[in-house]
């Protein structure tokens, strides 16, 4: 008995070591990656279901590690942001997805607003106002197509800052999202401060949508959101079944594997068309 129990630290000592060795190894591969061309943008279309129409696309980084193949932004996301390498990452991303949709607005594929996500390390350096302000220049895309999703946990930690660039952010034009909303619990006596456009549920509320509790919470996210004018959009549908609860809750955008999977740019122009009203 004591042998095994000594055998068992031993593995356990052992995963613990693998684990952090991919820890390094990440970090020290995630310095190099924007330099070497790794990451690549990703699109997913909101959808209101009720004119069958695309009304946004949601950008989502991605990375293709040269040994480990495709890294899930889970587990690189938070590297990133520990390391600071969030903010040149973001940057490029800004100019990337600024332009990509000046090009689909070219091309006639589609005119709508994408949104990037942002870490609260962009709001800590004091450079977004200008990057952003820089991608727009640079790719000629007036500002209401550009949308910021940012989390209820970074519109509060540091709530007088935030809501100072989050403004000049607005009167640039630019929309901001309230993403993952519902799961941090302190917002909502503030959320009538905090200038944002739209409010996403988070995807828990709509996986366990059929139980009483959780469409409780869905409906009344939405009469919040009616009530102060904001826009919804429901994260994470898959279902026909979750698609008639949400309609009939009164949300009309929606988002989710059911209508798209996040997609490359070039996928995206045969997307739309396939899916014309
Ligand atoms: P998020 O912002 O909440 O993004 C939604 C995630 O849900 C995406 O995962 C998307 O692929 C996934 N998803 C969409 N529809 C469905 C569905 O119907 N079912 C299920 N099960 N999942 C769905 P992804 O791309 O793996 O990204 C995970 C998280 O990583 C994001 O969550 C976001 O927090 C972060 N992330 C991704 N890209 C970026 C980025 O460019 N910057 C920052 N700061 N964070 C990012
Ligand atoms: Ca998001
Ligand atoms: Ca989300
Ligand atoms: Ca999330």
């Amino acid at each position: 008995a004591k042998d095994s129990g000594k055998n068992k630290f031993s593995v356990f000592d052992q995963e613990m070591n693998r684990q952090q060795l991919r820890r390094m190894s990440l970090e020290k591969d995630l310095r190099k990656a924007l330099a070497c061309s790794e990451f690549t943008v990703v699109y997913q279309p909101k959808w209101d279901s009720f004119l069958n129409v695309a009304v946004g696309l949601e950008a989502l980084l991605r990375w293709k590690h040269p040994e480990h193949g495709l890294v899930s932004p889970t587990e690189f996301i938070p590297i990133a942001e520990e390391t600071g390498l969030i903010v040149p990452i973001t940057y490029w991303m800004l100019k990337d997805v600024c332009s990509q949709n000046r090009l689909w607005h070219t091309e006639g594929v589609a005119a709508v607003p994408v949104s990037i996500n942002m870490s609260a390390r962009m709001f800590e350096n004091g450079g977004l106002y200008d990057a952003v302000e820089e991608a727009l220049t640079f790719s000629e895309l007036e500002a209401h197509f550009l949308e910021l999703e940012i989390t209820e946990s970074i519109a509060m930690n540091n709530m007088e800052e935030t809501v100072a660039q989050l403004s000049r952010l607005r009167l640039l034009g630019v929309r901001v999202s309230l993403d993952d909303f519902g799961t941090g619990f302190s917002s909502l006596g503030n959320l009538d401060e905090i200038p944002v456009n739209t409010l996403k549920i988070d995807q828990v509320f709509i996986r366990k949508s059929r139980m009483h509790s959780k469409k409780a919470i869905i409906s009344n996210i939405i009469a919040i959101a009616g009530n102060l004018n904001l826009e919804v959009v429901a994260e994470g549908v898959e279902t026909p079944e979750q698609i008639e609860l949400l309609q009939s809750l009164g949300c009309r955008v929606m988002q989710g594997y059911y209508y798209g999977r996040p997609m490359p740019a070039g996928e995206l122009g045969e997307w739309f068309i396939a899916n014309a009203a």
